[in-house]
């Protein structure tokens, strides 16, 4: 920045140069200034800065710690011992970058020297380290001797010796940027925390005990014990719960001003599918509808979440609503994520509503105009995000289930209820006939929700949960193995195989596009046929192949003609073969917990024991969380169990995916810790009057951006 620019932007506030500024009053537009305004901030560093999403001094000002280091002691090399946390100070003699197993990572190995002794010291997937560690730089090491040598946890490069220092924030680091950077930038924005101006009421924040929210920033990023930093972080979080539930409070006002239709009592249709259900329904399933039923009656459009771990029986329930609307002389409309999930509804759909005289049609992106005219006006229409794309307006709505709804962003799911909605007349209450025209919209997961995590995103549904899944069901036995021992896996499988059981194997998840995802799955079915699997046929499932290709596939491996199937994650929702009961994924540990719990799912839908097999990379390759994350699934197959796990270990963004619901802007709120703080911000947030608070909220759900589909 120029020097012409800071003095217009401090002008009349401090002498040219001074540092900090001095505050005469509240000037909050300086939080928008970019990171060029604040002193010794180098134009390299802002565009680093910049890709981790921090661009202005409000940016930088809300960047949470992730943690706070106390003092370590420092020792000599020489003296270093197995597993004690330490400090070293030493000069690089030399650095060298090793391969390691797998295309993505890499070790830097520098040999260092503090004039006791030498150690070498390993760092893990930062290829960039290779080119600061040059021979004579001094480094500042923090943490352990371990299976690689010393394993520093953070480190300092030259003089600038503060991320290893005394007890300190420390900031998330990433690529190509130290800890110690984003704390010197931190500071040089701090001084400006005087002009953050508090959006919470004056009385409530009496009331309530809280601090200002500067003082509360100044205690989070410099706060001189652990208790000041909580404190701190609790005030941030209390506000963050209290915009999202003001968001939510406004949603569920804005809902109650549109009409849907009234469906009145279950008939013939109801009554006749009930019938022809091979199973009698469980004690969940009919609690479900009832709830259902109830929401049907009304002219407020049913926003409801069904809630059942995979296998547990949502889609009886699902084709119970959309019958329901069909019965009324509407239709009914089920939205899936993906191509796959959807036509697998379709199948299952297609049994009932053939039996049932009901008209049904699926509609997908690659459907042509024909279709697309068909599908218009059929009773039930299934599909993917197509139905909600512009031009296709569906005659006469009345439900809309939305299948693994989590998959699908904010905008899209809300996309369907508002289909043809109409406000209702102001103060003009709905008629007997009235044809309301937003329909009933019923949202599925699969993904347990956390109870804490619910009122925070789905704070605006009502629940209905399918606790147990039919009883036929046996847990599937999972277990881990390294990839040394991967031929075992391929043993068990084979034996199987032999007894007349299907399998799936997933293949590895590639961070690359589909078309590579696709093209090693390939190569890896072919590599099987040819070793492994060489008795037995094999068929290959992935996201390039086309619709009719991709239901020939599942038609054929449902009817026996194959035994095993090689798949992408496209497997992952929805595919529903009982006498497939292996599953071996493939290098499990790079899926997530909740992805990896969705994939076993898939076996385990028979009378026969099930089985699935993880095979990890070594042991010493994984991380803390995959070491957990694998293991969780071992020790159980409760879905809400493995979902508070992954709650802990990845936080609630990660959870829902990033754009549900302002989840990504819960920067300080701890979804399991502040539980006592959702439960209050809850309590309160009905009597937030309009005001900066209202505004946020308003913000924030108008920001949430409509996810892309694969
Ligand atoms: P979800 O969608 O919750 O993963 P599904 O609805 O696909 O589960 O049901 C899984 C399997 O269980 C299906 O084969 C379905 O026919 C069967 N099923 C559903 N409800 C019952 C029940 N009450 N008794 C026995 N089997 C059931
Ligand atoms: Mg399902």
């Amino acid at each position: 920045m120029t020097a012409a620019r800071r003095q217009t932007v401090f002008a009349g506030l401090d002498p040219p140069g001074a540092w900090p500024p001095t505050p005469r009053a509240l000037r909050p537009e300086r939080l928008a200034l970019g990171l060029d305004t604040l002193p010794g901030v180098a134009a390299t560093t802002q565009r680093k800065l910049a890709r981790l999403g921090l661009a202005t001094v409000r940016d930088v000002l809300g960047h949470r710690p992730r943690r706070y280091e106390a003092a370590a002691d420092e020792v000599r090399i020489a003296a270093l011992r197995q597993g004690e946390e330490v400090v070293v100070t030493g000069r690089v003699l030399n650095v060298e970058k090793r391969p390691m197993r797998g295309r993505r990572r890499s070790r830097i190995v520098a040999r260092v020297d503090d004039g006791t002794a030498t150690v070498s010291v390993t760092w893990f997937n930062q290829p960039w380290l290779v080119d600061r560690l040059k021979p004579g730089t001094e480094v500042r090491l923090r943490g352990k001797l371990g299976r690689f040598g010393f394993e520093p946890r953070s480190y300092d490069l030259g003089d600038e010796a503060r991320a290893t220092a005394d007890f300190a924030p420390v900031y998330p680091a990433a690529e190509e940027i130290a800890a110690a950077t984003v704390r010197r930038v931190v500071d040089a924005a701090l001084p400006l925390a005087v002009h953050v101006p508090d959006p919470l009421p004056a009385e409530l924040r009496e009331r309530e005990g809280l601090a200002l929210k500067r003082d509360a920033l100044t205690a989070v990023h410099r706060p001189r014990d652990l208790d000041e930093a909580e404190t701190g972080r609790r005030r941030l979080a209390f506000e963050e719960l209290l915009v999202l539930q003001v968001g939510i409070v406004r949603r569920v006002a804005e809902r109650e001003r549109t009409l849907a239709p009234a469906l009145g009592e279950p008939g013939d249709v109801i009554r006749r599918y009930r019938e022809a259900l091979p199973f009698a329904l469980t004690p969940y399933q009919e609690q479900a509808i009832r709830e259902l039923d109830g929401d049907l009656e009304r002219t407020v459009p049913m926003q409801r979440l069904l809630q059942g771990d995979v296998g547990s029986g949502k889609t009886v329930v699902a084709l119970y609503a959309l019958l329901r609307a069909v019965e009324s002389g509407r239709q009914g409309a089920l939205m899936a994520p993906t191509e796959t999930l959807a036509e697998q509804h379709f199948l299952t759909i297609a049994d009932v509503c053939l039996e049932l005289g009901v008209t049904f049609a699926l509609l997908t992106s690659s459907s042509g105009k024909r279709e697309r005219e068909a599908a218009l006006g059929a009773d039930v229409v299934v599909g993917t995000h197509a139905l909600i794309q512009e031009g296709f307006e569906l005659r006469d709505l009345a439900v809309a289930v939305v299948d693994e709804q989590h998959r699908f962003g904010v905008e899209q799911r809300s996309a369907l209820g508002s289909r043809g909605s109409s406000p209702r007349q102001s103060r003009g209450e709905p008629t007997e006939d009235q044809g309301g025209r937003a329909p009933h919209v019923l949202h599925m997961t699969a993904t347990p929700i956390p109870r804490t995590l619910a009122l925070t995103v789905y704070g605006d549904l009502a629940v209905s949960e399918i606790a147990k899944p039919p009883a036929s069901r046996k847990p599937v036995i999972t277990s881990w193995i390294t990839e040394d021992r991967a031929s075992e896996a391929y043993t068990r499988l084979t034996r199987l195989l032999s007894e007349g059981r299907q399998a799936y194997v997933v293949c590895p998840l590639i961070e690359a596009s589909e078309t590579s995802l696709a093209r090693a799955a390939e190569e890896e079915a072919e590599r099987l046929r040819r070793a492994e699997l060489r008795d037995f046929r094999v068929g290959c499932l992935h996201g390039r192949l086309k619709a009719a290709e991709r239901r020939d596939l599942m038609a054929r491996f449902k009817a026996r003609e194959l035994d095993v199937l090689v798949a992408t994650t496209v497997i992952e929702v929805g595919v529903d073969v009982p006498n497939a009961t292996v599953m071996i994924v493939q290098e499990a540990d790079r899926f997530g917990l909740a992805q990896l719990h969705q994939l076993r799912g898939r076996v385990g839908r028979g009378a026969e024991q099930s089985y699935c097999l993880l095979v990890s990379r070594a042991k010493e390759e994984l991380t803390e969380s995959a070491h957990a994350r694998l293991q969780a699934l071992c020790d159980t197959s409760d879905g809400f169990e493995l979902a508070e796990v992954d709650l802990e270990l990845r936080g609630g963004g990660a959870l829902l995916g990033t754009r549900q619901s302002g989840l990504s802007d819960l920067r300080f709120a701890h979804l399991r810790r502040d539980r006592d703080l959702l439960e209050r911000a809850r309590e309160v947030s009905p009597a937030i009057e309009p005001g900066p608070l209202q505004e946020a909220a308003a913000a924030l759900f108008a920001e949430v951006e409509p996810e892309t589909l694969a």
